[in-house]
């Protein structure tokens, strides 16, 4: 496969590139500009060597299925694209950036047409079409007709088939025309792959899974369990396996369809998943400022707690687990993070891998997980921290493949 270094020539030439530009953002105010600024290295050494660029990423979610249509307005009116070209902008004063309010047609062609060598077009967002989730060929023609080159860097949707993220490269393919990597996503897939294909120096190789729901991350833990020396459980999906193992757990969340496979799983893995032994236990969720209940538990949880966090004992055992690793993948926060009395196990975490000190590889994976990480101050402390959620899980699932980058092979 080529990447973003092999393609030279570009003066003239129409690029375009998937990126990755789905920020946390609320009325046009971004909170958190690394997508962006992950992707420029990508940009600037394209629009370096001349090519004119075309940019596309899609930005939340527009759901299609609303049957009112003003609904729908207000979505797309929620997704503007238009912030995001502003920050582009800013942040790379060196290159003209323009913005495309539109995502088909002569507008968009006429916008391609009057791009520059070196100069940078951010289209709308992609979701504003209703094709691009159900990788319409038609749509994925007309784009790909406005480019002579494809580069993919958008981790974040590479688990996605898309219009935009494989039905425009399957063509451009298929034209003969170059299709490409870009740098982060070179050092996404190099860094997960990792994961993915441990070696023996690698070993131990522990992996920490946490999060609200074991259905959502069943077959990871079936790959994992396969690559992995140990996996540390956490988060709320530990409250389904102590009760499928004959546990009490008060209120906690469990997902009673999923208690015969987490009695499979747990078995099967033969005393290589660790469950927490202690939990932190609350008797009202939600912080409404009126005196709770916070107290420590081993064992059964009683009537009326639920379990929020690992306790002190399972954070001392998961760190004493860590310390020994030489490969850490993680997942999913330990616990309600989001609330201060609930940061413990997630800090524990941390804490861990910045005390392995470079002694192992530490990769984090997970949307949740990865804000935890920034948001804690660890981002430094590990080897990698990934940009993209749904994408890092589902190439530990499907052993290293993902659509968006296989389809360039
Ligand atoms: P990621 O995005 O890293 O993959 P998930 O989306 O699976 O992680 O899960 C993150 C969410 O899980 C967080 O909002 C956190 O509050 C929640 N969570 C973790 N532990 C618990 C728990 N014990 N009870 C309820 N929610 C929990
Ligand atoms: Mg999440």
């Amino acid at each position: 496969m080529i990447t973003v270094k092999d393609l030279n020539d570009l003066s003239g030439k129409r690029v375009y590139v998937r990126v990755d530009f789905n920020v946390p953002q609320k009325n046009g105010v971004i909170r958190d500009t690394n997508r962006i600024v992950a992707a420029l290295p990508t940009i600037r050494e394209l629009a370096d060597k001349g090519a004119k660029l075309i940019l596309m990423s899609h930005l939340g979610k527009i759901k299609w299925k609303e049957p009112d249509l003003a609904k729908i307005e207000a979505m797309k009116k929620a997704n503007d694209m238009a912030p995001v070209a502003k920050a582009l902008a800013e942040l790379m004063p060196e290159h003209p950036v323009h913005f495309c309010p539109a995502t088909r047609g002569k507008e968009l062609k006429d916008a391609v047409d009057a791009l520059k060598d070196g100069e940078v077009l951010l289209v709308q967002n992609t979701r504003y079409e209703k094709g691009e989730e159900k990788n319409d060929p038609a749509l994925a023609k007309e784009w790909a007709s406005l480019a002579d080159v494809y580069v993919m860097d958008a981790f974040g949707s590479a688990h996605r088939a898309h219009a935009s993220t494989v039905g425009v490269p399957s063509i451009l393919k298929e034209e003969g025309k170059p299709v490409a990597l870009g740098f982060l996503m070179l050092k996404e897939v190099a860094n997960l792959t990792k994961c993915v294909e441990p070696e023996e120096s690698d070993r131990p190789y522990i992996a920490v899974l946490g999060g609200f729901k074991v259905s959502d991350k069943i077959k990871v833990i079936d790959s994992l369990l396969k690559k992995c020396d140990k996996i540390l459980i956490g988060g709320a999906m530990a409250y389904t396996f102590k009760k499928a193992l004959g546990e009490k757990v008060g209120s906690s969340p469990v997902e009673d369809d999923q208690l015969d496979y987490a009695k499979r799983c747990y078995e099967e893995a033969n005393g290589r998943l660790l469950l927490p032994i202690d939990s932190v236990i609350t008797d009202k969720f939600e912080d409404d400022g009126s005196g709770r209940i916070i107290l420590t538990k081993e064992g059964d949880i009683p009537d009326g707690f639920e379990g929020v966090d690992i306790g002190p004992k399972t954070r001392e055992l998961y760190k004493q687990e860590l310390l020994k690793a030489h490969l850490v993948f993680w997942n999913g926060p330990m616990g309600v993070f989001e609330q201060e009395e609930f940061q413990s196990g997630t800090i524990a975490i941390c804490e861990a891998v910045r005390e392995l000190d470079g002694h192992a590889f530490t990769v984090c994976g997970g949307g949740d997980s990865a804000s935890a990480v920034k948001q804690f101050g660890y981002k430094e402390d590990f080897s990698h921290v990934s940009t993209g959620g749904g994408a890092s899980l589902e190439m530990i699932e499907n052993d290293g493949h993902l659509p968006g980058v296989d389809v360039l092979k």
